[in-house]
């Protein structure tokens, strides 16, 4: 499957390294439980999590009464799959249009392109989508979404660089109401040199979008790069004690070793992976489905 191809070097770096393990081991010993969990932890799945996976299976081979290594492989891909959580996670849609989101996260992440991809989708869906270059710090990020609001077929409310990014928000927020649209997508900056600064600003257009609309922003996404691997973790820890992350959007996953990483988000973070990119195209977003994942990880 397309998924299955996004995760090769995952699958090179992890899976196949497992099933090396599997197949060369003769018993399930503590040399084979180090070793399983230090081919985790190099797969960027996170020390913690690694830990709590092998402890996991250790305990379910020993319920189960298991002896073949080779029967680990079904144990993992149902202990993975556990912790990524079974359901598929949605996105949240308000009743009373124009939903909003908010998409907060460091430069390069793939926040732009996100907004792009997701524009995209919803306006294949019919939708009327207004995307606010809330990103006014950086010149080149207001052109960047002018770019791909002329490819999605959105509008864009942008004004000059250096402009309040709470005035950007609160006439996106006007326009849609006026122009009964859909749904809004916020770019904000993510120049993370300057934290403080940051996390002020992202608290204030949170503030302008939930004074402007009662029960807005309906997600705060927060897009990581997988690339980053651990980096991603302390990122997210950043944010979501700033603005309240809702969801987030795992980028790059197609190009990285490191996707193991999504286990460590599932299990350290408690905010669910919404959406995955694999791809810098249009097309190249998909919803995170859990057994999907698990099944092109080990499959
Ligand atoms: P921003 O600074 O957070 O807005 O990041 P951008 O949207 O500008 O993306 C930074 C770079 O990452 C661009 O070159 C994008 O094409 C690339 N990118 C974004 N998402 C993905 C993805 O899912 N896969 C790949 N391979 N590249 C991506």
């Amino acid at each position: 499957s397309r998924l299955k191809e996004s995760l090769n070097k995952t699958r090179d770096n992890f899976t196949r390294r497992v099933g090396i393990l599997l197949n060369a081991s003769s018993r399930l010993d503590d040399d084979f439980f180090d070793e399983l969990e230090e081919i985790l932890v190099t797969a960027d799945v996170g020390a913690n999590t690694s830990m709590e996976l092998v402890e996991r299976i250790r305990r379910e081979v020993k319920n189960r009464r298991i002896t073949e290594p080779t029967a680990v492989g079904e144990l993992l891909c149902e202990e993975v799959t556990k912790i990524l959580g079974e359901e598929v996670p949605r996105l949240a849609w308000s009743p009373a249009p124009p939903t909003v989101y908010l998409v907060v996260g460091v430069n390069g992440a793939g926040k732009t392109t996100t907004i792009g991809k997701l524009a995209y989708r919803f306006k294949q869906e019919g939708k009327r989508v207004i995307l606010a270059a809330a990103d006014t710090f950086r010149a080149a990020a207001g052109e960047q979404l002018d770019v791909w609001a002329g490819r999605a077929g959105a509008e864009l409310i942008r004004h000059q660089a250096g402009a309040d990014p709470g005035a950007v928000v609160y006439d996106a927020l006007q326009a849609a109401r006026n122009r009964r649209a859909d749904v809004v997508l916020v770019d904000t900056a993510g120049r993370l040199q300057t934290k403080v600064n940051l996390m002020d600003e992202l608290k204030k257009i949170r503030r302008v979008i939930e004074r402007e609309l009662p029960g807005a922003p309906h997600e705060v996404l927060l897009v990581l790069d997988a690339t980053t691997g651990q980096n991603a973790l302390s990122q997210a820890r950043l944010f979501s004690e700033a603005v309240g992350v809702t969801g987030i959007v795992l980028t790059k996953l197609d190009g990285t070793a490191k996707g193991g990483v999504v286990l460590a988000i599932a299990a350290e973070m408690g905010i669910p992976v919404k959406l995955v990119g694999l791809g810098e195209g249009l097309d190249d977003l998909k919803e995170f489905q859990p057994r999907e994942f698990a099944a092109a990880l080990f499959s």
